[in-house]
């Protein structure tokens, strides 16, 4: 069976294992953010749709973990877009956790929140994890660069609303773009407001893949230990935490070599030397199935920091 619609199991230091779930197309999202690594958004919208069959979603979430019996943390809605545009999420969420009996993570942007539907869609994950990269509408646009039809008062209201409601864990991720968020004013206000938000743990990120723009670049490690030490002061010590590693590599491929490989990096990007190393374990030439994607145009090799990344090509 080719999987469609679930990807990985990836290992994040947040989530452990958690099998990945891509519930909207290739960059349909409410944001176009600057460090976006899936590229520059393509169907920037606030129109809540059932994409694609919801039942189908649950049934591959069924078959992957039935069939590989994999221990999993998670099973976790990190698309290539931002999964509440599915107007079906609230559904599967609720037939994954009765069907499968794991855990269901969501990592939202937190632009659709302000909406009772969203709210209430969301209320049945274990996990949810919200964006909060700006508290200022100007800088907001300039990282975020959110459909026109939204504004920051409305989105950072919802969000607030939520955590009110929300009876799972709520933890929060701000990404750090050098020259833009990592003013002292920025990260300042940001804090204030994840203080209200009081989320379980506040992440704080930085570019380690390619981004949308190359201007998005990392901040200076004072920038960040300053913003770090400003979200500590705020927040109850110990729920600050940096994310400024790369992720950790894969261990394991699942089913058929390529497939696996094209469908992991259509959501994420993948270092070409733990995508060798993870599918050594498979097959003898583990370079010839990455460089048959590549003539294929399927998967393209991209520096960045140092390292090749292998990203989908889409165009
Ligand atoms: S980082 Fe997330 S919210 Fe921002 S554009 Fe990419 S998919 Fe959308």
């Amino acid at each position: 069976m080719v999987f469609k619609y679930v990807f990985g199991p990836i290992t994040s230091r947040r989530l452990g294992r958690s099998l990945g779930v891509n519930n909207v197309p290739y960059k349909t999202c409410s944001y176009s953010c600057v460090y976006c690594q899936l590229g520059r958004t393509t169907n920037l919208t606030v129109e809540r749709r059932g994409f694609y069959g919801w039942r189908d979603v649950v049934r591959e979430v069924v078959e992957f973990t039935s069939r590989y019996g994999e221990v999993m943390d998670y099973v976790t809605f990190v698309p290539d877009g931002e999964p509440t545009l599915d107007a079906n999420i609230g559904r599967v969420i609720e037939a994954v956790k009765a069907e499968v009996g794991v855990k269901v993570a969501v990592l939202t942007n937190a632009s659709l929140l302000w909406l009772d539907e969203v709210r209430a869609d969301l209320s049945g994950a274990d996990l949810v994890s919200v964006k909060v990269d700006a508290v200022d509408e100007g800088m907001w646009r300039r990282v975020n660069r959110p459909n026109p039809s939204l504004t920051l008062g409305r989105v950072l209201e919802g969000l607030l609303e939520f955590s009110e409601s929300y009876r799972g864990t709520l933890i929060s991720e701000t990404m750090l773009v050098h020259g833009l968020n990592t003013d002292p004013e920025s990260y300042r206000g940001i804090a204030s407001y994840l203080s209200k938000l009081s989320p379980r743990r506040a992440y704080l990120a930085v570019p380690v893949r390619p981004p949308a723009e190359n201007y998005a670049k990392p901040p200076f490690e004072e920038e960040l230990l300053k913003a770090y030490s400003e979200l500590s002061k705020m927040l109850t010590p110990g729920r600050v935490e940096l994310l400024n590693m790369p992720e950790p590599p894969p261990s394991t491929v699942y089913g058929d070599p390529a497939t696996w490989l094209l469908n992991t990096v259509s959501v994420h990007p993948l270092r070409y030397d733990y995508a060798v190393r993870v599918l050594r374990r498979t097959v003898p030439d583990p370079e010839e199935v990455v460089e048959e994607l590549v003539k294929k145009g399927l998967v393209l090799k991209v520096q960045y920091a140092g390292a090749t990344y292998l990203v989908r090509n889409f165009g």
